[in-house]
């Protein structure tokens, strides 16, 4: 089924287009210090590498800032500053170049200061992504009781309200909005209601989703549900590790829906079960790690047993099937080799390269 996206405006960071229709981009953000510069910028490449379209530095200190016209030099991707709680880093980042900015205004209490920020992203012609975060909701009422989840809804959406007004009387519309929460059913109701309520584009992630299982998992719940349902214009998976594997789920999400098509492997690989006699997880993981540096879109099947691999690898465009004494390539379901196990990954990756 093919999904229709929610209609809703085009805002540019840099090159790249964000809502309206646009390819729903992929966005990540450094763990390095921004200061240090090589750190960074090897980091945002090794991200553009994996497939980040957009990367979001965060900077925290005038030193950052100060480091931002160097990462922008060197960067092949627009580059987001994320602003927290000094408006000036704000100011500084933009007169750096940066091609947009992320701002919580909850955190700049003086309204003065937040103007100032606008002031100077209009003249520069970038784009500000606002948001709320259930973090910075006082989430118990006055007598320490958790508030519900429909009063705390109601709450994050009533300070949204009150951002982007402030944006729109300040004539500034150059916006994107997120709502973020670490909840599944929240974050997918507050998305879905600020995307019932505006017309500017989403930009989607929880917070703090989690380590590389559970946070592929909680982003593919909340992800996948409202992009089925057409909402979001540009993502981010949060995991706690090493970025790029956030680029690697976000890639698996878009993918598994049909929203984006990339130049990369696509890999399926069977359970496993009582017939299986290799150690299929590590021949699994050393043909992942081999078709990371494959740029062609093609599937890819790595099959445990020979009794029903080549079966159910069928709609591979390659397959490996990994028996006891050796290894078999399909392509397109026909037999094309019979290699020792110890070739076999060697001989699905050149086949994968002739494909
Ligand atoms: S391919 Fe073979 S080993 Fe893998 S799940 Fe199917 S029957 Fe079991």
């Amino acid at each position: 089924m093919k999904i229709t996206r929610h209609q809703n405006r085009r805002i540019h960071v840099g090159s790249v287009e964000i809502g309206g229709g646009s390819p729903i981009s992929i966005q990540s953000m450094t763990n390095t210090l921004t200061q240090n510069i090589d750190a960074t910028v090897e980091q945002i490449h090794r991200l553009v590498e994996a497939g980040a379209e957009i990367v979001r530095v965060a900077v925290p200190s005038h030193k950052d800032t100060a480091a931002l016209k160097e990462i922008l030099r060197q960067a092949t991707v627009p580059i987001v500053a994320d602003v927290h709680f000094h408006f000036d880093r704000a100011i500084e980042a933009i007169e750096a170049g940066v091609h947009k900015i992320r701002l919580n205004p909850g955190n700049i209490r003086d309204r003065e200061k937040v103007a100032r920020v606008i002031a100077a992203a209009k003249d520069a012609g970038i784009p500000i992504r606002i948001g709320v975060n259930s973090g910075s909701i006082r989430t118990t009422d006055q007598l320490g009781e958790h508030l519900d989840e429909e009063h705390l809804l109601k709450l994050m959406l009533d300070e949204l309200d009150s951002y982007i007004r402030y944006f729109q009387e300040q004539k500034f519309e150059n916006l994107v909005l997120s709502g973020k929460s670490s909840d599944v059913p929240m974050t997918i109701d507050l998305y879905r209601a600020i995307a019932e309520r505006y017309d500017y584009p989403l930009h989607l992630g929880l917070t703090h989703a989690g380590t590389i299982l559970t946070g592929a998992v909680r982003s593919a719940d909340a992800l996948g549900v409202l992009l089925y349902q057409g909402i979001g214009d540009t993502v981010r998976v949060s995991l706690s590790g090493d970025p790029v594997e956030e680029i690697y789920v976000a890639k698996q999400i878009l993918s598994d829906f049909g929203l984006r098509k990339f130049s990369s492997p696509e890999l399926v690989c069977c359970p496993t079960c009582g017939r299986c006699q290799v150690d299929l997880p590590e021949v699994v993981a050393r043909v992942e790690k081999e078709l990371r540096k494959i740029r062609k879109h093609l599937k890819v099947a790595v099959m445990g047993c020979i009794v029903n691999g080549p079966g159910e690898a069928a709609d591979a465009d390659i397959a490996l099937v990994a028996g006891v004494d050796a290894g078999f390539i399909y392509v397109r379901g026909e037999r094309k080799a019979r290699v020792k196990p110890q070739d076999m990954v060697a001989a699905l990756m050149e086949h994968i390269e002739k494909f």
